[in-house]
């Protein structure tokens, strides 16, 4: 496939907004496709060039990129900034200037270079991202400049938006497995625990392409390939877990830390994060204390990565293990916060899988594996019927000092559901004194000046939830409070880097903020209640006519949610059913 015709395509869906319509493009697209188009193709529509878990990126910063179309159209750098602030859209940029390049040159040249297909253009962007080492910077930018110099219009704007690792056409996985399935006849169930069991999206649909069903079907849980985590549901009491979970549950601590899926095979662990990033290097104490405390030459495990106080061994807050993450002064930190590994699930032992496998027996799998030790543990559990001991279990879990408590269904027929939030995990958290008995994951989608004290300083955010039926960022409140002193000096830093001149185009808000970001950055924040509301933008209409959903008296709650990715946050549909258990719970 020509990057032309692939361009147009891009074009195309970037012009729908319904999900039916563009899973037909995408359909038509992957049809048209050679078999080996196929997995740079998949990767392409979410702006990557590989799997999140191999840690390539292609997201240059937009210095890089203006550089680039700077060399490759002979702009100067000041002519590309100025464009950037008036279009807001690199990839806009890079195809004007390519367009008055295109037309100063057009009475001298008499050949055309040969146009480039689909697979050669991600072979050059994977060239990118692998550029490492010394002048890694200048080559890369050469790079791209060759690449932007040698695309036309459309080609060159949506090329560029890969660069930035922000293609902006809003197509999400699920969209691209329905028209996955589609394209290739397959079943997409199918497809879709294919992905969840290898989160790999260019990896399932080359095996599909190439062998079809009998393929997918041979894809396996292996060591070495993260799975996408199982997710729960969240539940606004005891009784209502009773009633989903059929009378009886087993219960866990809900661990306030970081999540953790731990591969080990060929004699190594590698650990994954919650959103499938490679963290192996943050953890190393976790590493040893795995390899040390599990009896099996491979293995797949997950838990809670606590941070420990060294004195008394108790649990400390969230925020401390993040101080971890900083990944300069890991064996400072080593000293300072101390690990500990609360597992709480087995996926893989040796040879056999355990996806399918229900809650008890892959409990006492662990068990028989685990060695226990100051800093590996299992997650304290019991089974119980009784709303009054679960009341009390949960009381203990606060009291030391975790978030609230876990249910599992007992369900002998449901196992690991890999990629799922269902009823099978029900979450139940501490109500913050407040209404709202979680918290929420909202983008930062905007920023807002402060008055008073905090004047010339971005003392607000415009948050929005995540809408997977069609990529957009809804919004759903602005936080001003909550911040500590500290908090409004570094995180408006640390967002400058997302800051773009105009509002993203996944973004879909009615209010005009101060400044605009990129939606990548998810902070937690809790409420009082959700209410309805005109002026914000999630899920408008679909409780009353020209109403949407906002947060009364939201507050930061100090913790931004680097373990998720924006497309993690909390969803519209979530808040939805929030709204409505909201409701009942008034009407009891
Ligand atoms: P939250 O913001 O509440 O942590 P989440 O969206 O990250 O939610 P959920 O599936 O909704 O994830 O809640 C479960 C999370 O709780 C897990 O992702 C995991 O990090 C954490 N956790 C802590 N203890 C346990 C446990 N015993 N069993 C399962 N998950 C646990």
């Amino acid at each position: 496939m020509k990057i032309s015709e692939f361009a147009t395509f891009l074009e195309e869906i970037d012009k729908r907004s319904g999900r039916i319509e563009i899973t037909q493009l995408l359909t038509e697209m992957f049809r048209r496709a050679q078999k080996n188009e196929v997995k740079p193709i998949s990767y392409m529509l979410l702006g990557k060039v590989a799997p999140d878990f191999e840690g390539l990126e292609l997201g240059l910063g937009d210095k890089m990129i203006m550089k680039a179309i700077a060399l490759a159209t002979g702009a100067s750098l000041e002519k590309v900034k100025e464009l950037y602030d008036s279009l807001g859209d690199l990839g806009l940029v890079a195809e004007k200037l390519r367009e008055k390049r295109a037309a100063t040159l057009l009475d001298f040249t008499t050949t055309k270079t040969q146009e480039r297909d689909v697979v050669s253009v991600f072979n050059e962007l994977l060239k990118i991202a692998n550029t490492s080492g010394e002048g890694a910077q200048d080559t890369k930018i050469k790079l791209l400049a060759k690449l932007i110099s040698e695309l036309n219009g459309a080609e060159v704007r949506y090329v560029v938006r890969m660069a930035s690792g922000d293609i902006r056409i809003g197509v999400a996985d699920q969209t691209i497995i329905d028209a996955l399935a589609a394209a290739f006849s397959a079943n997409e169930e199918l497809v879709e625990r294919a992905y969840n069991i290898t989160s790999d999206l260019g990896f399932v649909a080359e095996v599909l392409a190439i062998s079809g069903e009998e393929g997918l079907k041979q894809i396996k849980v292996q060591p070495g390939r993260p799975l996408k985590p199982m997710l729960a549901e969240r539940a606004q009491s005891l009784q209502e877990i009773f009633e989903k979970m059929g009378g009886k549950a087993a219960f866990e601590y809900k661990y306030d830390g970081e999540r953790v899926q731990a591969h080990k095979y060929d004699s190594r662990v590698e650990l994954f994060s919650r959103r499938i990033e490679r963290i192996t290097s943050h953890y190393p104490d976790v590493v040893e204390a795995l390899l040390k405390g599990i009896s099996a030459q491979s293995f797949i495990v997950e838990g809670e990565i606590v941070a420990v106080e060294p004195e008394t061994g108790e649990m400390m807050p969230f925020q401390e293990l993040m101080h971890r993450r900083r990944k300069y002064d890991v064996e400072e930190a080593l000293q300072k916060y101390p690990a500990k590994t609360m597992l709480f699930d087995v996926l893989y032992v040796d040879g056999v899988d355990y996806t399918s496998k229900p809650y008890l027996e892959r409990r006492k799998k662990l068990e028989e594996i685990v060695q226990e030790s100051d800093s590996l543990a299992l997650s304290t559990m019991m089974i119980t019927q009784e709303v009054g001991e679960a009341q009390r279990f949960f009381d203990e879990a606060i009291s030391a000092g975790c978030e609230g408590i876990m249910a599992k269904t007992l369900d002998p027929a449901v196992g690991y559901r890999a990629g799922n939030r269902g009823w099978a995990w029900i979450k139940y958290k501490r109500d913050y004194k407040s209404e709202l008995t979680d918290t929420l994951d909202l983008v930062v989608v905007g920023g807002f000046y402060g008055r008073g004290k905090r004047a010339g300083k971005i003392g607000g955010y415009l948050l929005a939830a995540y809408n997977p039926s069609n990529g957009s960022f809804d919004t759903v409140c602005k936080v001003a409070t909550g911040f500590s002193d500290e908090d409004l000096v570094e995180i408006p830093k640390m967002l400058e880097q997302y800051r773009i001149p105009q509002k993203h185009p996944s973004v879909n808000s009615k209010l005009n903020a101060d400044v605009w970001y990129k939606p990548v950055v998810v902070m937690e924040i809790v409420g009082a209640e959700l209410t309805l509301s005109p002026t914000h933008t999630a899920a408008f209409s679909k409780i009353r006519e020209g109403s949407g959903l906002a947060v009364r008296f939201p507050r930061f709650t100090g913790r931004i949610r680097s373990d998720k990715s924006a497309t993690e946050a909390t969803t519209v549909d979530e808040l939805v059913e929030m709204y409505k258990s909201q409701l009942k719970k008034v009407q009891e």
